[in-house]
């Protein structure tokens, strides 16, 4: 009997894997595929994810492979310039494509003494009162204690549990290629430059020399998706769109997308758990899925871990859903409407006209930037304080800086005052004494995802939040 099983080692199931075991938690992993696939859906990491990545001591792995680009106000492919003073101590997007993410993620979660199992593809589940039965497609068979579907947009767990996944199947679907090209990169990028001033685009992006990457919109949508589509009908498209095929030949990939938006209707049925894509799909409009998901097995990694270690208060796993749907949704509404801001329609455009013009007021930049890259997300604790629900930006104190006190995953008071305790909670909150110019209240708790728990200077009064998310004291 394992503690918990992972099924699908991507973003979701790696990073879920590393927040489960910073708590002792015994994880497997299983993951059909033998190999990582090589390739990048997602580009880049934004500014919540990147904090995710430093509150964790990951982000000199990232920063080492990635490439920092400045952010900026970009909604719909509306850009603004960034407004003044982001909330953040990473004011850029990181470029790094999600194989690279993926093997970060993996090469930690296998230091931290996670067992990943390729080659294992799910094949159906049942549960009971004390835990969940794996089937596996070879015929074998894994107890584990919770299971959390990270298996992406098909997800068969969500299929097994019957979670119903309400929302629009694609209407637009695109042809993505990396493929050795024989045409000049001057040829290419004359074909660009002539479709974009025709409002096209197909790519192309350099991968390597003579290899490039494209995006095409299909001829229509498919009725099987999972079927990827051949060379001949990429070329035909290529041909439609550009005039000609740039004589692609020996592609590395051919897959189909299309701009599906579904939610799960629950995140949770007894036992087993959704998160990431299996939770939740949408076009990559943004670039916030992976994000999503990756900030999705942040929210969830200590909670089950309280769970299986055995100190989680009553309601602290089901507010995983609570917290995260909402999120989930607010996304997939923000993808809704930059879909419809890209229509050439003329209705469409006037709204994407107007939408320009309010972006030249530095709140409604700071708003959409602040909703994409998630920082500004906070969650109901049903607490009027302002900083409540809120995760903290990194802050520089007397004796270095927050986030470096985050790495263990473990709860924080941080104390400007001296004077409180979370004495009979010690072995899961820590309690540190020092000051920030940056920080304006006397004391805040923080959960081990970085949400402001609570603020204030009053020891009775954190003594009625420690237990609602830090469970009974001991001693
Ligand atoms: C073209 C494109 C561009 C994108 N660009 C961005 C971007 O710029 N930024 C961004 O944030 N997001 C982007 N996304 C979205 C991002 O790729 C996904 O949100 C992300 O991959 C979700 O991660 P996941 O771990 O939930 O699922 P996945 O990455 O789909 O991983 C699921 C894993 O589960 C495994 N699996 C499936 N079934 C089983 C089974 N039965 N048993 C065992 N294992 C199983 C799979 O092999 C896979 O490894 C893009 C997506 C597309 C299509």
């Amino acid at each position: 009997m394992v503690d918990v099983i992972i099924t699908g080692g991507g973003p979701v199931g790696l990073m879920l894997a590393g927040e489960l075991r910073l708590h002792g938690v015994h994880v497997v992993v299983l993951e059909k595929e033998k190999e990582p696939s090589g390739h990048a859906r997602a580009l880049g990491l934004h500014v919540r994810s990147i904090e995710v990545m430093d509150q964790r001591g990951l982000l000199e792995r990232f920063l080492a492979l990635g490439r920092q680009y400045p952010v900026r106000g970009s909604f719909a492919g509306i850009t603004k310039p960034a407004p003044g003073r982001l909330d953040t101590a990473h004011p850029y997007i990181l470029g790094i494509p999600q194989n690279l993410t993926e093997r970060l993620l993996a090469e930690h979660a296998i230091e931290v003494g996670t067992e990943i199992r390729r080659g294992c593809e799910l094949a159906g589940l049942s549960q009971d009162d004390t835990g969940v039965t794996a089937e596996l497609a070879d015929g074998t068979r894994l107890r584990g204690r919770y299971l959390v579907g990270c298996d992406g947009g098909r997800s068969i767990v969500r299929k097994l549990l019957g979670v119903g996944f309400p929302g629009e199947p694609a209407r637009t679907e695109w042809l993505l290629a990396e493929a050795e090209v024989a045409a000049t990169p001057q040829e290419l990028d004359a074909a660009a430059a002539r479709a974009r001033t025709a409002g096209v685009r197909f790519g192309p992006a350099p991968h390597a020399v003579g290899v490039y990457g494209f995006v095409v919109p299909a001829d229509g949508v498919t009725e099987d998706r999972t079927a990827p589509p051949t060379l001949e009908e990429f070329r035909q498209r290529l041909r439609a769109l550009a005039g000609t095929d740039f004589g692609v030949h020996s592609p590395r990939r051919l897959t189909r997308f299309g701009d599906a938006t579904r939610l799960a209707e629950r995140y949770r049925s007894g036992r087993v758990l959704l998160a990431g894509d299996a939770a939740h799909v949408h076009p990559p409009l943004g670039g916030q899925g992976l994000n999503l998901g990756i900030q999705d097995a942040f929210n969830l990694g200590w909670k089950l871990a309280a769970e299986a270690v055995g100190w989680a208060p009553e309601a602290l796993l089901d507010s995983y859903q609570a917290e995260r749907h909402p999120v989930a949704a607010d996304v997939l509404n923000n993808t809704r409407a930059q879909g419809e801001l890209l229509s050439s329609e003329p209705g469409p455009q006037a709204v994407r006209q107007l939408v320009s013009e309010l972006m030249d007021f530095e709140e409604v930049n700071r708003y959409l930037i602040e909703k994409i890259t998630a920082i500004g997300v906070r969650y109901d604790f049903g607490d009027e304080h302002p900083l409540v629900g809120r995760r903290l930006r990194d802050i520089e104190l007397k004796r270095g800086r927050l986030y470096t006190l985050m790495h263990g995953g473990r709860g924080l008071l941080l104390d400007q005052t001296g004077r409180l305790s979370v004495a009979g909670w010690a072995d899961r909150v820590d309690h540190v004494v020092d000051v920030s110019e940056e920080l304006d209240v006397p004391a805040v708790l923080l959960r081990p995802d970085g949400h402001v728990a609570w603020a204030g200077d009053d020891q009775q009064d954190l003594l009625s939040q420690l237990p609602r998310w830090f469970g009974a004291p001991v001693g």
